[in-house]
């Protein structure tokens, strides 16, 4: 039978997954690498899809398509603003002729939604809001049963909401936005220089593995974060009246409920949504692999 790939692309790292058409896994491949520019990635990702079709001995001719998963607002526009050089870059466009095959792109949260849909927590749902926390912050608005991507694909990109006048400068040119604070590399500015290079340059996110809630640093941007983040989901709560949130993306798993039991407890002191209700925040399902999994089924649900 056909197969499908789908990949994750970080600034440090690419995470590869071949699933069947029924979506069963059927292999996986990670690797490192460093901030590529948009032609390098093409390179890279090509590269990788070779690879792991290889890896899998399964036939190269019954690959029937390729999902990229990655930061920046990726709707029918293609991607724009993950850094310079992406902005307008027609990603899907040159990969599929490279790779000979189609190429679909979406934003991570949003692929990271449509992994929780298909396989996930989120089976049953029809209004959710996945938040990934990555190395920036996104939201997946899975929302009346369909992936919302807005006029130019940046819906749900609520990492840049400015939440602090003159706070911490973004890459996006503004100041004070909320992914400044809630995110792997706002967890990285509580540790002293040193060990903070360690952790911005970690290709493989084992740094950020060995760390534990019960550490100061990490204890401290949680203290930081939850607020935050219990703000941030009132707010969604009122603008998008989901079912649940579900709280995601690169944070090891230990340290994202420790996250995750704070907001819980903050939500409590803060009194029912505008529908008298409690909002559910629940944990992904999902692993490293999930916006790669979503990834993946792009090529098999738009054929
Ligand atoms: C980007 C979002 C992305 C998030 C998580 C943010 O910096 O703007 O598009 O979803 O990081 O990777
Ligand atoms: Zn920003």
């Amino acid at each position: 039978g056909g197969y499908a790939i789908g990949f994750q692309l970080t600034g440090t790292q690419i995470d590869a997954v071949l699933v069947d058409l029924m979506g069963e896994e059927r292999c996986q491949l990670s690797r490192p690498v460093n901030h590529p520019d948009p032609m390098q990635a093409v390179d890279l990702l090509v590269a990788a899809s070779h690879d792991i079709i290889a890896k899998s001995q399964l036939d190269p001719a019954r690959n029937i398509g390729i999902g990229v998963a990655m930061p920046g607002p990726v709707g029918i526009a293609g991607p724009t603003g993950i850094a310079p050089g992406w902005e307008g870059f027609d990603l899907a466009g040159i990969m599929s002729e490279k790779a000979g095959c189609p190429v679909f792109v979406e934003n991570d949260a949003d692929a990271a939604a449509v992994s929780e849909k298909l396989y996930g927590t989120a089976r049953e749902l029809d209004n959710f809001v996945y938040i990934f926390i990555g190395h920036g912050l996104g939201a997946g608005l899975f929302l009346d049963g369909r992936i919302i991507h807005g006029a130019k694909g940046g819906a749900g990109e609520i990492g840049h909401i400015p939440i602090e006048a003159n706070g911490r400068p973004c890459d996006c040119g503004r100041k004070g936005c909320l992914e400044r604070y809630v995110s792997l590399l706002a967890l990285y500015e509580e540790f002293d220089a040193a060990h903070r290079d360690d952790l911005i340059n970690d290709q493989s996110l084992t740094h950020i593995a060995a760390l534990s809630p019960d550490d100061g640093p990490v204890r401290n941007w949680i203290n930081q974060a939850a607020p935050h983040l219990n703000t941030t989901l009132q707010i969604i709560s009122s603008m998008l009246n989901p079912q649940a949130v579900i709280l995601g993306g690169l944070l090891p798993d230990p340290i994202l409920r420790a996250l995750w039991k704070e907001v819980i407890r903050l939500q409590n002191t803060s009194g029912p949504t505008p529908t008298g209700d409690t909002l559910p925040i629940l944990i992904s399902d999902g692993n490293t692999y999930s916006a790669a999994r979503g990834a993946a089924a792009l090529p098999i649900y738009q054929e």
